[in-house]
């Protein structure tokens, strides 16, 4: 039998307009006793079906993976992915000479709550966000072989770490098919070596790749800081567009080890320095002589309780590039909370600027590329914020 979730009168709305939420007060009863990762059915106070999918024990209680009646199966998954993948057909992405990495499933963007899907040069990696997907990944995995074909090399799961206590799963980190290890890739004919197994998110931030594609365009001759820099992902960029010296500046050692490597790779003439070191410590070594500066921090905000702290967190760093960077510089500043809408940012920015002193104007205005596309239905998808600032 299967179980039911029935919606308190009028709650249905916002799944008639699909919006892949159901919170814990919009339900009335439960019928069968479901357990986190189940799939059940939604029903509406009068009893008719409106939506299938993952419950879990929280404050979102049923994350949506479809208006259909239809059954949750490995065929189901071939259509999803098959979708999926039309899409990065239609944006130039799969088949691109230049780049073969990229974000293959993206969450609620493509419809379904949880679970995440990055391709690494035919190495894929499944990162899912609720114990419904975790539980699911088997049948993702094989669905993900009938619909990639001949050319996949291998699938690698990661389940979010805060899944772990939930469901006792051990090692969240697995090995699906083929050989997964370190992986060479290209992005915008950049090369990266991409630590799969353990770096950070899939590996690689691969939503920045056209907002690094914009810095390129800037680099010429410059002086640029790339604060926050993981692997070097900009610091690449910048380098290939012709800086002069590019400092990739992160607290994580080993990604610094990484980001000098991936320069290496490249071999492009401007001079660099990795430098393992607190961010706002780093400010601290006046005199300092940039003329971009790159601020590309993590989610400051994880959650709404944290976001006073974060936006304060935001404008701090903010004032403090504004505060030194040379005049008639620019700075790419980013943010990747999605509790942090884009107004919030823009007004920590401009509180920071304010303080500082200086005219600011906004160049661009930034976002997430289209392989993380936005769902009008359920704008909680749009989560990456950048302004590009040209300082006087
Ligand atoms: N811009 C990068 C992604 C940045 S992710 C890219 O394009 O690939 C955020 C990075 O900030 C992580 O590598 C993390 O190690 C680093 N980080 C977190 N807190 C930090 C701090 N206080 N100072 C410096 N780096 C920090």
């Amino acid at each position: 039998m299967s179980i039911k979730i029935f919606l308190k009168p009028g709650k249905e709305k916002s799944l008639n307009r699909f919006h892949l939420w159901v919170f814990s007060g919009a339900i009335q009863y439960k019928e069968g006793n479901p357990e986190d990762g189940d799939v059940v059915e939604v029903l509406t106070s009068d009893k008719k079906f409106i939506a299938r999918g993952h419950y879990q024990n929280g404050s979102i209680m049923v994350r949506i993976l479809t208006f259909k009646d239809e059954p949750i199966n490995i065929e189901f998954w071939v259509r999803r992915l098959t979708e999926a993948v039309a899409l990065r057909k239609a944006i130039g992405l799969l088949g691109d000479k230049n780049t073969n990495v990229f974000r293959v499933f993206h969450g609620e963007g493509d419809h379904c709550p949880g679970l995440v899907i990055d391709n690494y040069n035919n190495t894929l990696v499944v990162q899912t966000h609720s114990i419904g997907m975790l539980r699911q990944v088997g049948e993702i995995a094989e669905a993900l072989k009938k619909v990639w074909g001949k050319s996949l090399v291998g699938i690698f799961t990661k389940g979010d770490q805060t899944l772990k206590q939930k469901e006792n799963t051990g090692d969240l980190k697995k090995v699906l098919f083929g050989e997964v290890g370190e992986t060479g890739v290209m992005e915008n004919g950049h090369k990266f070596k991409v630590d799969i197994l353990e770096g950070q998110k899939t590996g690689f931030f691969i939503d920045q790749r056209d907002n690094r594609f914009l810095l390129e365009k800037y680099s010429k001759g410059k002086n640029v800081m790339n604060l926050f820099g993981y692997t070097g992902g900009f610091s690449v960029y910048a380098l290939g567009g012709g800086a002069s010296e590019v400092h990739t500046i992160d607290v994580s050692a080993k990604a610094v080890e990484q980001a000098n490597a991936n320069i290496a790779l490249n071999n492009y003439k401007g001079k660099h320095e990795g430098i393992t070191a607190d961010a706002f410590e780093f400010f601290k070594q006046l005199p300092l002589d940039y003329d971009i500066m790159v601020l590309d921090p993590p989610a400051f905000a994880k959650h709404q309780g944290a976001l006073a702290n974060a936006r304060e967190a935001y404008r701090r760093l903010n004032k403090l590039a504004f505060d030194t960077i040379k005049p008639g510089g620019i700075i790419f500043t980013f943010s990747c909370s999605q509790v942090i809408t884009k107004d919030i940012f823009r007004t920590a920015v401009f509180s920071a600027a304010a303080q500082s002193g200086r005219t600011v104007r906004i160049l661009h205005q930034l976002t997430q590329p289209a392989d993380h596309p936005v769902n009008l239905f359920h704008p909680e998808t749009e989560y990456l914020k950048g302004l590009v600032l040209y300082v006087e």
